[in-house]
């Protein structure tokens, strides 16, 4: 058992009161981290905007990024019951190799998975209803990634519990697969670009997504529907023709 495994083990058996308390406490956490982070980020990177600067805060956005740290702890704490009902199953592994192919599968299956559904939200009859609210908050700041129609919080959420009963990973590459997630989330919504100019020169690492391809997303939502990577938008036609044009004006080196 490593570190992770024995951090949660005390979970399987405590009141379910406690373990909604300590996953809430978690979600908290990761917001305001994300946060500090992003605002570090943004003046690190502040010449390098890819998107308006964004307009000062309104209530919305707070009552929405509000609503989604809760139903994220939501969703964390459904996956919890379902781990000590058994239907969900944490694979134990102390191998590097183990938890890294763990990681992948899971990079890659959401990945798919949320550019499906990213697109079937961008459907003329769904659009209205779960996914205009983000795209309210057309110049990205870090706040915006957790400014989301709670159904769509919802369903993101739904999307990963479905992925993980059916593959049983590793705990670890779980953390490493949700940390990750949380960071290319940011790195989207930061409206500046902090990757290097040569990132689209190689090999592999320029079908992993950038700042400025999801702020191309806010700013037209008829491409780049993918989160970590490129690789469904380049296949199914739909990444933004001035992609490379854009990313090469905001970064810098
Ligand atoms: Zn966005
Ligand atoms: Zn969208």
């Amino acid at each position: 058992m490593n570190f992770l495994d024995q951090l949660i083990a005390p979970l399987y058996t405590m009141p379910l009161g406690e373990v909604a308390f300590w996953i809430t406490l978690e979600n908290i956490a990761i917001f305001a981290a994300t946060l500090v982070i992003g605002h570090v980020l943004v003046k690190l990177f502040a010449d390098n905007r890819n998107a308006e600067p964004p307009p000062p805060i309104i209530r919305l956005e707070v009552i929405l990024a509000a609503s989604c740290v809760l139903l994220n702890s939501l969703i964390t704490f459904i996956g919890a019951v379902l781990w000590r009902a058994d239907i969900i199953r944490l694979r134990p592994e102390s191998s590097l190799l183990g938890v890294l192919v763990d990681f992948v599968i899971l990079f890659m299956a959401m990945d798919f998975a949320m550019y499906v559904f990213h697109r079937v939200a961008h459907h003329p009859l769904l659009y209205p209803i779960i996914h205009d609210t983000h795209h309210r908050f057309e110049n990205p700041r870090p706040l915006t990634l957790f400014v989301l129609n709670p159904f769509e919080t919802l369903g993101f959420g739904a999307l990963w519990l479905l992925v993980i009963a059916i593959y049983s990973a590793s705990f670890t590459g779980m953390i490493l697969y949700l940390t990750m997630n949380v960071a290319f989330g940011l790195v989207g919504h930061l409206g500046v670009e902090p990757a290097p100019r040569r990132w689209l020169n190689l090999p592999i690492i320029r079908y992993i997504s950038t700042s400025t391809f999801h702020a191309e997303h806010h700013a037209d939502r008829y491409h780049n529907f993918g989160f970590y990577t490129v690789i469904w938008d380049r296949l199914f036609g739909t990444l933004s023709p001035d992609y490379d044009t854009d990313f090469t004006t905001a970064a810098s080196g």
